[in-house]
């Protein structure tokens, strides 16, 4: 499994890509060409051009959950019907907004049903060779109860929004398990139970993505000790982790910086 980073916040020194507060990584697995996320804009399509990957020849995409900066780069990729399986949870394409102000993905679920092939599911799928789709999480963690982002909107009705869609993927190595994640609403130490849970295997290899962790709280204390327990040898905390967070994390267990253009390969 080979994960390159198309966007995220940081940019690193000496590579001249775009960043942007938004998540999409590009995996080549198998043979399968799969995009994680697709950020904001268009800048992961700009990133991939200047890298020379070939964003016409991906087969497969997840998104980790309907926010804009993981679902807005949509309109982006599909100007046209492309073969590409999307696989999401199915309240991902669910319209969403926060303060008067839309916070949602910039396609509809009718709109992506006429250019790729939707697969909405809730349930841990394996959706490349080793590479698991793990569906809605179910919080294992009291001290992740989830948080309500917003409203979103279904059936005429406006609901309070849990981000109940937040999702992640798990790379199943020799080593253990790469976790690889977008913001973690569903708390990044329930992904990762959950993750052990399914894939039946308590080894932790590595975590990438955001975990949101903003602030300095007992959420934060109870994460870093989870964290120092699971031993986990490659931490890439990114995206909506606060410096303050990762300082405090980095105290016990050793992190890694994430930039646009990086590449992991397991
Ligand atoms: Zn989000
Ligand atoms: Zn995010």
């Amino acid at each position: 499994m080979k994960l390159t980073v198309l966007v995220d916040n940081n940019t690193l020194i000496d590579q001249c890509y775009v960043g942007e507060p938004g998540v999409c990584y590009y995996i080549e697995n198998n043979n399968d060409k799969i995009l994680f996320d697709t950020g904001y804009s268009n800048v992961f399509i700009e990133n991939a051009r200047k890298m020379n990957i070939d964003l016409s020849k991906i087969n497969k995409l997840i998104i980790s959950h309907g926010h804009d900066d993981h679902a807005g780069g949509l309109k982006y990729l599909f100007t046209e019907k492309k073969d590409v399986e999307l696989i999401a949870h199915p309240d991902c394409f669910n319209y969403k907004e926060k303060d008067n102000m839309y916070i949602g993905s910039s396609m509809t679920k009718e709109e992506l049903q006429n250019v790729c092939n939707l697969n909405l599911i809730k349930e841990p799928t394996e959706i490349s060779k080793n590479l698991i789709f793990l569906g809605e999480v179910p919080t294992i963690f009291d001290f992740e109860e989830r948080k309500v982002i917003g409203n979103y909107h279904k059936d005429n009705q406006i609901i309070e929004d849990k981000v109940m869609e937040d999702s992640a993927i798990v790379y199943k190595s020799d080593k253990g398990l790469f976790i690889i994640t977008g913001c973690s609403h569903s708390g990044i130490c329930s992904i990762i139970e959950y993750a052990k849970n399914v894939c039946n295997d308590n080894r932790i290899y590595g975590v990438i993505g955001g975990f949101h962790l903003l602030e300095n709280n007992e959420k934060l204390d109870k994460t870093i000790a989870y964290l120092k327990e699971n031993n986990i040898k490659d931490l890439y905390p990114c995206h909506c982790v606060s410096l303050e967070a990762k300082i405090k994390i980095a105290a016990s267990t050793p992190i890694k910086e994430v930039g646009v253009s990086q590449v992991i390969e397991i």
